[in-house]
């Protein structure tokens, strides 16, 4: 008889943002006179520019027509797309990634999800706690992460890194030694950006035990401050031991239209074997390309029109941000978060918990946010609000919660 994978029976029921939404609508109900104010999405809100609109339109129009119509996209993505990424994310930084060293993909979540599999069933993983789910998840159905304990709510094979106040949400070294590390700065949920002097100690550590670090930089546009790096291979010797996934939806808006791409350096080895080898020959074997339209639209972000027309949507959610970080803190609440970073994480007030605060600003304030239990036992105390709502809802929520 036909079995399944056993491995998908062992993953808890994600119920986090559909109890979400059973107690917003719950509440909605009840109270039809109310307007409630969402900022727990982690989903951007303001529409494409319009420098990407006209890319997408033009593209359109050349898939129309027989002499540039495209079909089947080369296997690491076009050329004009990994060019331009190549110098204005790296090279431009200092960093020596080449184009050939870029894998184009629709989005950072398959990336993060399947990257995994070109790495043995054995190896033991270390994350983030509080964490982005996919990272686990995936090893998860992988049949990596041992066994669930639900009182803990951790994975026996898994290392947890704990991202509490007491380290200002920046993970220590871990006790046990991992063998594939995942680092997302700025971090998802809890907005902490980390510095170059301390991302150098992280890959120094891969380097020192034969690790390889999994970066995830989706956030990086949102980096303001002059010591976070923009990538991992801003850091001596990262070349040969990071991957790392970049993604157009939150510098972007491309949520919708799909876009990203993972960097894996040529020099990458495992015992031997070129990394870079593996994810192409997966990526040949699994993966299509992302569509030529959405490729071209991605290459119009990194247009001079582009680029100004971005900095003025991210400026947008930056300000939105900048309100939810300075009202909360004059009001009295602990926050972090916030400045490199569209996520605001705060510490729930009166030693709530997560879902507690929830109901109560729910309630209360007519706010959603999201609880930070959700994302692993560390944030359990915490709550994230984002930065993707409207301006006018923004502000009118902060009100809201400074009047609690
Ligand atoms: C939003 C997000 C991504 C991006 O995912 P896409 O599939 O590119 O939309 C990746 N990593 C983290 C931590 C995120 O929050």
């Amino acid at each position: 008889m036909v079995q399944v994978n056993e491995n998908y029976l062992k993953l808890p029921g994600s119920y986090l943002f559909s109890t979400i939404g059973k107690k917003v609508s719950a509440y909605s109900a009840a109270h039809p006179d109310r307007k409630v104010i969402r900022l727990g999405i982690g989903d951007v809100t303001l529409p494409l520019v319009p420098a990407v609109i006209e890319a997408l339109h033009s593209a359109v129009d050349e898939m129309g027509r027989a002499e540039s119509f495209r079909g089947y996209a080369p296997d690491l993505g076009y050329e004009f797309l990994r060019e331009i990424i190549a110098r204005q994310d790296y090279q431009a930084r200092g960093c020596g990634i080449s184009a050939d060293e870029i894998f184009i993909s629709d989005g950072a979540k398959c990336d993060t999800g399947n990257i995994q599999e070109i790495f043995g069933p054995n190896i033991r993983i270390a994350v983030c706690d509080p964490v982005y789910p996919v990272y686990v998840d995936s090893n998860v159905m992988a049949g990596r992460t041992g066994s669930y304990d639900r009182e803990s709510e951790t994975w026996s094979n898994v290392i947890y890194m704990p991202c509490t106040e007491e380290n200002q949400f920046m993970p220590g070294l871990p006790k046990e030694t991992p063998d594939l590390i995942y680092l997302c700065f700025p971090n998802n949920p809890t907005g902490a950006a980390v510095t170059k002097p301390k991302l150098q100690e992280w890959v120094d550590y891969a380097m020192k035990i034969g690790a390889v670090i999994l970066y995830d930089a989706a956030y990086e546009a949102y980096i303001q401050e002059d010591d976070v790096p923009h990538s991992i291979y801003e850091c001596r010797g990262a070349r040969s031991c990071a991957i790392e996934f970049r993604s157009f939806s939150k510098n972007a808006g491309f949520t919708g239209l799909r876009l990203g791409f993972t960097v894996v350096p040529k020099e990458l080895k495992c015992g031997g074997v070129a990394l870079h080898a593996l994810w192409a020959r997966r990526h040949g074997t699994k993966y299509n390309g992302a569509p030529y339209i959405v490729q071209r639209a991605g290459e119009a972000v990194y247009s001079p029109a582009g680029k100004a027309q971005l900095q003025e949507q991210i400026a947008y959610y930056r300000k939105n941000a900048a309100y939810i970080f300075n009202g909360l803190k004059e009001a009295g609440y602990t926050v972090s978060g916030g400045v490199n970073s569209p996520y605001i994480w705060m510490k729930t007030p009166g030693r709530m918990t997560s879902w507690e605060f929830f109901d109560y600003l729910l309630e209360k304030g007519n706010v959603v946010g999201t609880p930070g239990s959700g994302f692993g036992p560390s944030g359990e105390r915490y709550f994230r609000l984002t930065a993707f709502g409207s301006y006018e809802n923004t502000v009118e929520a902060v009100d809201r919660i400074k009047a609690l």
